[in-house]
């Protein structure tokens, strides 16, 4: 049923409009919402549905105007749209129906208010898109005003891209009608972006000619992406999406940054989640490498120094010119803390930027913003003062906007505009007299009397007030003719005249209507201001780029006298030597002081290390640790190691177990493998590979043989730095056979049949499996312990029979099945199985079945148990 009253047909034309959207329909000093809308709304948000029409049955959910924005927030961090619709005629100035419009449409990568957003945190709307053989990324936060664009080329463009998607971390995503399907298909199947909002969009016709009006400039030379199509296309069709969104309103984006990923060091996603670089979709920051860096003062610190965590550099300049400055703070401990605490003073002075241009500001901001600018001066000076030139800024421009606000706003404003009572006394003379009249308006009037009473001689004359005449002078009948020429005679009582003068009628209006007046005039005097300080938004911009890096500097220097990082040199002729380096992340997690340092060296004659030891030992740890500390070398930070040479580092690939996947069976062994085949497609003599464990996921005999395979490979072709580490101690043989590779292991303790961890990286392959010790550590009842015992040992003669029938490498590489050569030893084995029991028999014969990769440590437990009740 449709109720036909002209306000729900003027909705129903709306709403037609916004389909995707939920639209707050304004009425009065509520948004309603009908219908679906409504039902979702009463669900999403626990408000009362009730019904507009009983007849009709129209369902209605409404919420007042004025808490409108965390109930938008809230159903926008849910991932839908919504529409605002306002009035946009005043309802007392027309007959019927008001008119209505969509004045913004607010989606999860268009959220403006700053309120409900995560500080730590862009809010990034992202636009891909796919052409022929790259891929045009571009992301846009409308808080702040950043848009930046970029290109990926070569390898595997997918991997990169979700490598892209991982570092930006959207809260929305847009994608043109040809990429869609695909783009989409893959987002799904990596089941990482679950909560990701997509959105398809159309492309730009003449993306091109959309730029250049948009930003009012002649050529896309002045951003660097002249002729760079797929870039045009997809800043042109992002920046249209969110214009759109904006129906008219202003946005803070002023410039697109080309970012050339030329220079930065690609990370992919594995990568990323391997090494714990920042929080993943569903994490926090804890046990992050972010989350041991970040102790930034500001927001602003803590979002650039996210950036720079995701994108560590290969400009060596850049690099030096870091730790250079951190250098500075590490050795001015009072300066680096007093800058810090006025750090700590200092606003998102980016977000205030980008509410300036929104029109969302109020006075608090702009308080705010003084606030900032006294103490950016306050940490200029104290820079200045002890010889530092970190910090280079335009004196004059920030007393400029300073004085700006200090001139026109009280220090404590209230939090809405639109009230008034925020601007100083003495700012504004119509204002001051305004607010005068409002407060002694009674007083205007007495004092108007007393002169009126000297100027006519009239002792009895009275200012009085009527709802028909408003205010106006009684003079008595007697008095009459006392009464001047310019008052003008409105009434004649019985024994009284009632006169008005112009003076007494302006003060009526302005008594009357000075409340009013009070809030226009404020709100206008506001919009001044904020108008004369966006004139600054470039030159504000550029100041909270360098805060932020003054605090991340900073922070970084604390960070390192926290931690006893030192100062890494920075090298580019391919060694990576570290000596005493630690994990960041784990020497947090455990206590102090029980971290075991140790060393790594490799460079262009040793470029491959083939790392053994039992489970637990420390590989992933060791190996992830050169990792995080090649990345940090390349933020510029310094590391935690006694010393450390980094030469640039290009790419750095993980892979790790697969038993860390979630999927099972033979779809683990292809992801390993596809993510191997992308490591081998993409990685260069410059780059850093940790493999851990490959191979597990498909039989030993196969495991070993694609190891080796992929040893060799990456040994001979692609001659990056490797570690690769491994349970199989056949690999070893690599690391003695290949010119560059050598064997290393993690030192562990043997006595009295008891194993103690060492943690420590001795040279030299392991022999051993420590599988049982570990299961004894572990604390497994000692029977199971011996006999697991008694089965390796059965199981290691069978494989030395084997070894020694085929040889390693032949095995390893190609099965086949050369001439057997049984020596004395092995004979007497066989008959030694020969003489089995029937007991032993059975329990051999059950050992020849089991396929061991097939077999959970809590099955292999029960067979074990099985086996022994046979023999028992
Ligand atoms: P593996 O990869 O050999 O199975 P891990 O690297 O996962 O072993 O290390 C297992 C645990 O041992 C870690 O969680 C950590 O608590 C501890 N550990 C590893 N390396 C060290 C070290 N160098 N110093 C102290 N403890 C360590």
């Amino acid at each position: 049923m449709v109720d036909e009253t002209p306000l729900m047909k003027q909705y129903g034309e709306i709403k037609n409009q916004y389909q995707d959207s939920i639209l707050f329909f304004r009425l009065g000093d509520f948004y309603e919402m009908f219908y679906e809308d409504a039902k979702l709304a009463s669900k999403e948000l626990g408000l009362t549905l009730t019904k507009r029409n009983k007849k009709m049955d129209v369902p209605l959910a409404g919420i007042p105007y004025h808490s409108a924005s965390s109930y938008i927030a809230k159903l926008v961090s849910k991932g839908y749209k919504v529409a605002i619709c306002e009035q946009v005629e005043d309802p007392k100035e027309v007959k019927g129906i008001v008119k209505r419009e969509v004045i913004r449409v607010i989606t999860p990568g268009t959220v403006i208010d700053t309120e409900y957003l995560d500080e730590k945190n862009n809010n990034y709307l992202m636009g891909i898109i796919i052409k022929d053989k790259s891929i045009g990324i571009s992301y846009v936060d409308i808080t702040t005003g950043e848009f930046k664009t970029s290109k990926i080329v070569g390898g595997n463009l997918i991997y990169k891209l979700m490598g892209e998607i991982n570092k930006i971390f959207p809260k929305e995503i847009v994608i043109d009608e040809k990429s869609y399907g695909i783009i989409k298909n893959e987002l799904e199947s990596s089941r990482i972006f679950e909560n990701l909002n997509i959105t398809k969009v159309q492309n730009i016709k003449n993306p091109e000619k959309y730029l250049l009006e948009y930003f009012d400039i002649k050529s896309l030379d002045s951003f660097g992406i002249k002729n760079l199509d797929e870039i045009i296309q997809i800043c042109a069709t992002t920046l249209k999406y969110v214009v759109d969104l904006q129906k008219g309103n202003e946005l803070p984006i002023s410039k697109i940054s080309y970012e050339s990923t030329d220079n930065i060091m690609e990370l992919n996603l594995t990568t990323q989640r391997n090494l714990d670089i920042v929080e993943n979709y569903k994490g926090n920051d804890t046990g992050t490498l972010l989350g041991i860096l970040d102790f930034c003062k500001s927001s602003m610190g803590s979002r650039l120094l996210k950036k720079i965590v995701k994108n560590p550099t290969l400009d060596i300049d850049e690099i030096h010119k870091r730790q250079n400055h951190i250098e500075y703070f590490i050795k001015e401990v009072l300066v680096r803390e007093e800058i810090r605490e006025k750090l700590k003073e200092i606003y998102d002075i980016e977000r205030i930027i980008g509410k300036l241009t929104l029109e969302t500001v109020n006075g608090r901001d702009l308080v705010a913003l003084k606030e900032s600018m006294r103490n950016i001066l306050e940490i200029y000076k104290v820079l200045i003062d002890n010889n530092s030139d970190i910090l280079k800024i335009d004196v004059d421009k920030i007393i400029e906007i300073y004085n700006l606000i200090e001139k026109v706003i009280i220090d404590e404003p209230p939090f809405s505009i639109r009230e008034g009572g925020f601007i100083k006394d003495g700012y504004n003379t119509e204002l001051d007299e305004l607010r005068n009249i409002a407060e002694h308006g009674q007083d205007y009037l007495l004092k108007i009397e007393t002169e009126e009473r000297e100027k006519t001689g009239i002792k009895a004359l009275k200012i009085k007030y009527n709802k028909v005449f408003g205010y106006f002078i009684e003079v008595t009948k007697a008095n009459a003719e006392l009464v001047p020429d310019y008052y003008i005679r409105k009434q004649t009582l019985v024994n009284a005249e009632r006169y008005i003068v112009p003076e007494l009628k302006e003060y009526e209006d302005k008594i009357l209507n000075a409340k009013n007046r009070i809030a226009t005039l404020e709100y206008y005097l506001f919009k001044e201001v904020v108008g004369e300080i966006k004139n600054y938004t470039q030159m504000l911009q550029d100041l909270s780029d360098k805060i932020s890096y003054l605090d991340v500097i900073s922070n970084l220097a604390y960070i390192a006298i926290k931690n006893s990082y030192i100062k890494p040199e920075i090298a580019d002729d391919g060694t990576i030597e570290i000596l005493g380096g630690r994990h960041p992340i784990v020497e947090k997690l455990i206590p102090a002081g029980e971290f075991v340092k140790n060393r790594v060296m490799l460079n262009s004659k040793k470029d491959f290390i083939i790392l053994t030891g039992p489970n637990m030992s420390g590989k992933s740890t060791y190996m992830k640790q050169i990792a995080l500390i090649i990345i940090m070398a390349h933020m510029g930070s310094y590391v935690p190691a006694d010393y450390a040479k980094i030469s640039l580092t290009d790419k750095i690939f993980t892979r790790i177990g697969a038993s860390d996947d979630l999927l099972t069976g033979q779809s683990t062994f292809m992801l390993e493998m596809s993510e191997v085949a992308n490591i081998l497609n993409s990685a260069t003599d410059r780059s850093f590979i940790i493999l851990d464990e490959i191979g597990r996921g498909t039989s030993t005999f196969d495991g070993i043989s694609i190891a080796s395979a992929i040893t060799e490979y990456i040994h001979d072709k692609i001659k990056a730095k490797t570690i690769f580490a491994t349970h199989y101690h056949e690999l070893t043989e690599l690391g003695e056979r290949l010119e560059r590779a050598s064997n290393f292991r993690i030192e562990v303790q043997e006595k009295d049949n008891k194993i103690k961890f060492l943690r420590e990286i001795v040279q030299g392959g392991a022999d051993k499996s420590y599988g049982i010790e570990v299961a004894r550590l572990a604390g497994l009842p000692k029977e199971i312990l011996v006999n697991s015992k008694k089965i390796l040992n059965i199981l290691e003669e069978r494989k030395n029979i084997i070894e020694r029938n085929f040889g390693v490498e032949q095995m390893m590489l190609f099965g086949g099945s050369p001439e057997v050569n049984d020596t004395k030893e092995e004979i007497e084995n066989r008959e030694n199985i020969e003489t089995a029991t029937s007991e032993e028999r059975k329990v051999i014969d059950i050992l020849k079945e089991i396929d061991i990769n097939n077999f959970t440590p809590m099955e292999a437990l029960l067979k074990i148990n099985e086996l022994k009740k046979i023999l028992n």
